[in-house]
């Protein structure tokens, strides 16, 4: 039996599903999270299926959890999208349920549940639910394909990055001819706020370059409040349309005083170093942390060794 023969079912078996998701959700980890609760609703109308998960700022009009009480978890399914390791699932209680469910698009570092989908090879994890779904011939309405177009665009930067391939260009096809509005979608996932508008030209004005061409910003604490903005997602991506960038990282003060390493790459391998900083991630697009400043400078010093590293093999 195929492992989504498997996973529909251990859906058909359970009345109560109950959906994770990482920590700071992105638009795939909403889009996968919330498209597989609406096409299980969709196809299964009997059973109660619910998402868990604080919401992100600036994407709650793509999903918002349901309030789930403890013993709900008593004799459920839980499945996990989207997430590569356990200590990064949103919401411990992903622990209680009878069955877990790992489905994922990452590199599979940190194996976990009683049965796991991952495919590294998938945009994203979106992708992987829509397969899921095909393979099982489940009915995919408009509004879980809504959210799953909206994963896939948010993965693959609108279909920019190398992870798109033409099975996630037939897909996102498929989406679209259920009648989703995508215009809406990709204009909706690239729009800005003035204040993340600032904030990008502070990213522009005050970017460093290494002598090997790695990019890094470091954003404390006092700019993000001087502009209002609690967010980098929207900035992340920018230093990758400089020529002379190779790959690139935001190096940014959290309330505690650590830093969030965002990593990202053109063709440098990064998430061997985003796992040196207990991280981890795609060998594209990765994320770490750094416990103080006192790090930055060593930090900076290893990205630009990567990039060096690129260059003299390339
Ligand atoms: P981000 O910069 O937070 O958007 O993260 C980029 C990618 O790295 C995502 O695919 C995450 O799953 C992964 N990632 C981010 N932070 C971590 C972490 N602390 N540990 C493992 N993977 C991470």
């Amino acid at each position: 039996m195929t492992v989504a023969a498997e996973i529909f079912n251990k859906i058909k078996e359970y009345q109560t599903i109950i959906i994770h998701r990482h920590q700071n959700a992105d638009p795939d980890a909403l889009g996968s999270q919330g498209g597989l609760a609406e096409i299980i609703r969709d196809n299964f109308p009997d059973k109660k299926v619910v998402t868990v998960g604080k919401d992100t700022l600036g994407l709650k009009w793509l999903l918002q959890a349901d309030e789930v009480l403890d013993e709900l978890y008593q004799d459920a399914l839980v499945i996990v999208t989207d997430t590569a390791n356990t200590p990064r699932i949103d919401d411990e209680r992903y622990l209680k349920g009878k069955y877990l469910i790992k489905i994922d698009h990452h590199p599979d570092d940190d194996p976990y549940g009683d049965l796991s989908l991952v495919n590294p090879e998938a945009s994203s994890c979106s992708e992987i639910i829509f397969d899921l779904a095909q393979a099982n011939q489940l009915k995919i309405s408009q509004k879980a394909a809504s959210l799953l177009y909206t994963g896939i665009v948010g993965d693959t930067g609108r279909f920019m990055y190398d992870c798109t391939t033409p099975h996630t260009l037939k897909v996102a096809a498929q989406l679209m001819q259920t009648g989703i509005d995508c215009t809406k979608i990709n204009r909706k996932i690239d729009e800005i706020s003035l204040a993340e508008a600032k904030l990008a030209a502070y990213a522009y004005q005050n970017l460093k370059l290494t002598e090997h061409r790695a990019a890094y910003l470091v954003v404390n604490r006092q700019i993000m409040t001087e502009l209002g903005v609690n967010n980098t997602a929207k900035i992340v991506s920018l230093p990758g349309k400089i020529s002379e960038v190779l790959c690139w990282a935001l190096i940014v003060e959290q309330e505690d005083g650590s830093y969030r390493l965002r990593l990202r790459s053109k063709q440098p391998v990064i998430n061997e170093l985003a796992k040196e900083y207990d991280g981890g991630g795609h060998p594209l697009a990765s994320g770490a942390k750094l416990p103080s400043a006192a790090g930055i400078e060593q930090f900076v010093t290893k990205l630009d060794q990567v990039a060096a590293k690129f260059m003299e093999e390339n």
